[in-house]
């Protein structure tokens, strides 16, 4: 197995990873609540997880990795107020929760596989583990971490000494920071919900030691991880945002239930920004992957866009830099395709493309460092010849770009008065006439063809 180093956010530094029980690398990665489609800011989270599962892979391991769907008990704020996010969804669209939940998984899982995510080896959904969780509660309860109300069963975390100990704040930052507790039986206000008790009109309840209810969101997590990986495993991973709460309880959670540290590496991919800012629905910038292919792009092209940022820096989506990532991208896949025919290379030639392959292979296990990687594979074509073909072909395991396979040829005819508009349009922007080429670019949308601007060129696609 060839070594490769991450970035623990517990310790705040890259670390060698070492695995518990080698060749088998455990790994956790908090999955979406399917209570709507998923953001692309949420699918640049999953293809960090999938970069690190295809580095883990392609060094030798064999990667035991679980992801979870949930699909009950996600409040609408993370510090477990306000109303359980699929029970909103529901009422909302005037369906049942499974039914929401079953349409946006299928719709998520389709986004996975447009964008080459490779599936963990075990998904698993909440509603199917409720009996773990409740265990879990029930012991954290016994052993005096637990405690009931009249509305929920909480965690005390003044009981677990080393609260706050992934993002580094102290028990009374915790305490003082919390906002007053709408519960007055809560013994601490940031104290947070193991176990809710439903109330009559709660569509998804359980039965459970304290009444009907349902599980926590923070308690899925720590329940399914116990039981698919065990009482240790390697890594965790998720969105920076899961660091001060979501995963701050889930440690408080396992470690006081097991009485030592359970997982070993803690990693978290940095957000994704539009426009330099939030995503959020009332700026209308929240897009889906459909979004982006009604748009002409390919959802290769943004898994492109993504793997070129590092994991670990914020990444700000323009369509701008995606346009140029769809241009970089399909530039790359058609260079690549064109070594396939290329003469082989002599052995000086051959040797230095293998050097070239080998620090692409190196950036990749020093912590994930795609950008610099795809930098080397650009270099590695500055000298076309079959062996770059080849080499990238075994690299997809790494890339998940299919940059060694044609593209399929698009036999479209577009029609002359629709590439007369794009004409007039690509002119009109040379010439900076913004207000011109953009009438003209929804002109083209609503005649069912997409513009795609580089510098000096554009390309026209029909939706
Ligand atoms: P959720 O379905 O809200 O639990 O989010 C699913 C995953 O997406 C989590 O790991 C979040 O940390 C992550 N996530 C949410 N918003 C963003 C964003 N803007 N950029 C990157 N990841 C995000
Ligand atoms: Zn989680």
């Amino acid at each position: 197995m060839d070594k490769i180093f991450l970035y623990n956010t517990l310790s705040r530094k890259k670390e060698i990873l070492e695995p518990i029980a080698p060749p088998t690398v455990t790994m956790y990665s908090c999955g979406p609540t399917v209570y709507n489609y998923a953001h692309i800011g949420n699918l640049r989270t999953y293809v960090f997880m999938d970069e690190l599962r295809r580095a883990l892979k392609f060094a030798g391991y064999t990667t035991k990795s679980v992801m979870n769907i949930t699909d009950v008990g996600h409040l609408t704020s993370d510090a477990d107020d306000g109303e359980d996010k699929m029970q909103a969804a529901a009422k909302k669209q005037n369906k049942t929760p499974e039914e929401i939940a079953a349409y946006y998984s299928e719709i998520f899982f389709k986004d996975l596989a447009r964008l080459h995510i490779l599936l963990p080896e075990i998904t698993a959904k909440a509603t199917d583990n409720i009996s773990e969780m409740i265990e879990f509660v029930k012991t954290l309860c016994d052993m005096g971490y637990g405690y009931e109300t009249d509305d929920a069963v909480y965690f005390d975390i003044s009981k677990f000494a080393e609260y706050g100990k992934l993002s580094r704040c102290n028990i009374e930052d915790a305490l003082a920071g919390a906002r007053v507790a709408v519960n007055a039986q809560k013994r601490h206000p940031a104290d947070f919900a193991l176990w809710k008790k439903a109330e009559k009109n709660h569509i998804m309840q359980w039965q459970s030691p304290w009444g009907m209810g349902y599980p926590g969101w923070h308690i899925e997590c720590s329940a399914m991880g116990k039981k698919f990986l065990g009482e240790r495993f390697d890594i965790h991973t998720g969105g920076v945002d899961h660091i001060p709460i979501h995963h701050e309880n889930e440690i408080a959670q396992s470690e006081a239930l097991e009485g030592h540290k359970v997982v070993n590496m803690w990693v978290h991919g940095e957000f994704m920004l539009v426009d330099g800012g939030k995503m959020s629905k009332s700026l209308g910038n929240v897009y889906t992957i459909d979004d982006l292919i009604a748009r002409g792009y390919s959802p290769l092209a943004f898994r492109y866009f993504c793997m070129n940022t590092h994991y670990r820096n914020k990444l700000n989506f323009t369509f701008d830099g995606l346009n140029g990532a769809q241009v970089a991208y399909d530039r790359l896949r058609a260079a690549v395709c064109a070594c396939k025919n290329a003469p082989k290379a002599d052995d000086d030639t051959r040797e230095k493309v293998i050097a070239k392959r080998n620090k692409l292979v190196e950036a990749v296990y020093d912590d994930l460092n795609y950008p610099l990687a795809l930098g080397e594979l650009w270099t590695m074509l500055k000298t076309p010849c079959r062996e770059v073909y080849d080499e990238a072909e075994k690299l997809d395991a790494l890339l998940g770009l299919s940059l060694h396979v044609e593209p399929e040829v698009q036999v479209e005819q577009i029609p002359d008065d629709v590439k007369a508009i794009a004409e007039t349009r690509f002119a009109a922007r040379q010439n900076k006439d913004w207000a011109t080429s953009d009438a003209l670019r929804a002109k083209l949308d609503e005649l069912g063809y997409a513009v795609l601007d580089s510098k000096t060129d554009y390309e026209l696609k029909k939706k």
